[in-house]
């Protein structure tokens, strides 16, 4: 049976800022199979295509006249071990977090700084996710693509990723041209606790974790996360919305020049990450409002949708928040999630 296609689709309970928007064609595909069929419907040939995941890293600023695709390919299952890992491979619909939980269950733990990350296993390489100190290509064998172009399955590695942070090459060349089916992971046989974030060893040891096991690590990082991040269910937002900046040394010294309390990170190579959250604070737009968007209370990274607003409307809070951080610091920040 080939895929259901639906004409005129809403899309405001498929994206995680509530964001309203509709689809000119929309399908739910589970597997290859759906794939070559869609390829076969001369309807859809030379239409843009939006690939969608739960729809949690990204912002529609209007109407898609394309076809949405929202992959739902389902399955766990371990394929054995090579050198030091373990390999599972993972369908590209399953839950990212629900991922992480069961896999600790099944006693293949390395996944739980990542935990409670919204969204889909298939987009987790797509800006490979990151957080608490750990990122996916840390975990990552390889994945498996349906390529639009040849409408064949293509096997990638991590180097034809080009992962980066929160960055691969499916945010650029290959947005919409490979939609990736499956993911294996490679889960560390030996496992070792990642526990050098600040926020995380601070939690950690306040719970009393001197040794602490994969499971204290997830419990930590869920307890972090649900204090710190605005609950897309309560106020729709795609968690952070800019990426940190990096900048040079010499950048960097002539700031704290000026801010003496600048938060950075030294990078390998010297080069220096700032904390975009403290930058925009520190302009003052924490908790501001435009329109119906804004910028968090909480977590000044984070835009939100305080009821009603329009892509747009969100887009103009960003371009507000990167405008007055250039004209302080200098810097332009970069969004996070995909803009379409
Ligand atoms: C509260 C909150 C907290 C967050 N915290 C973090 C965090 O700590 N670290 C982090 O890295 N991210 C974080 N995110 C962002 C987001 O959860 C991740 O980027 C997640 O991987 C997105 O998954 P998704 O399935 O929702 O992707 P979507 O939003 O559906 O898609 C994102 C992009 O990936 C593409 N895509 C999706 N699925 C596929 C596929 N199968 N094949 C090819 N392309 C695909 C889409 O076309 C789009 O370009 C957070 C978001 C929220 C709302």
């Amino acid at each position: 049976m080939p895929p259901r296609l639906h004409q005129q689709y809403p899309l405001r309970g498929l994206n995680s800022f509530g964001v309203e928007a509709r689809a000119r064609w929309f399908c739910r595909v589970r597997s290859a199979e759906d794939l070559a069929a869609l390829a076969a419907d001369p309807r859809l040939g030379g239409l843009p295509r939006l690939v969608l995941g739960g729809g949690s890293n990204l912002l529609l600023t209007r109407d898609f006249d394309g076809l949405v695709i929202k992959v739902e390919v389902p399955g766990l299952r371990e394929l054995g071990e090579a050198g030091d890992a373990w390999l599972v491979e993972v369908g590209a619909g399953e839950n990212w977090h629900m991922t992480v939980e069961r896999l600790l269950a099944m006693g293949r733990p390395g996944l739980e700084n990542l935990a409670l990350i919204p969204g889909s296993c298939g987009a987790a390489p797509v800006q490979n996710i990151g957080a608490y100190g750990l990122e996916l290509a840390q975990r990552f064998d390889s994945l498996a693509a349906w390529d639009f172009a040849s409408r064949r399955l293509v096997r990638m590695t991590a180097a034809e990723c080009a992962f980066g942070y929160r960055d691969s090459l499916f945010k650029h060349a290959l947005a919409g041209r490979r939609l990736i089916l499956a993911v294996t992971l490679a889960l560390p046989k030996r496992w070792r606790p990642v526990e050098g974030y600040a926020d995380l060893a601070r939690e950690l040891k306040e719970r009393d974790g001197a040794r602490p096991d994969a499971r204290a690590i997830f419990d930590a990082v869920v307890a972090i996360r649900r204090r710190k991040l605005p609950d897309p269910a309560v106020i729709g937002n795609a968690g952070s919305f800019f990426k940190n900046p990096v900048v040079s040394r010499e950048a960097h010294q002539a700031l704290m020049a000026r801010y003496p309390s600048l938060v950075g990170y030294p990078q390998p190579g010297g080069c220096v990450k700032l904390a975009a959250g403290w930058l925009i604070e520190a302009v003052g737009l924490k908790g501001a409002t435009l329109g119906r968007a804004g910028v968090s209370e909480t977590q000044a990274l984070v835009l939100v949708n305080r009821g009603g607003a329009t892509g747009a409307e969100i887009l103009a809070m960003a371009r507000e928040v990167q405008e007055r951080v250039a004209e302080a610091f200098g810097v332009w920040l970069e969004p996070e999630p995909v803009i379409v």
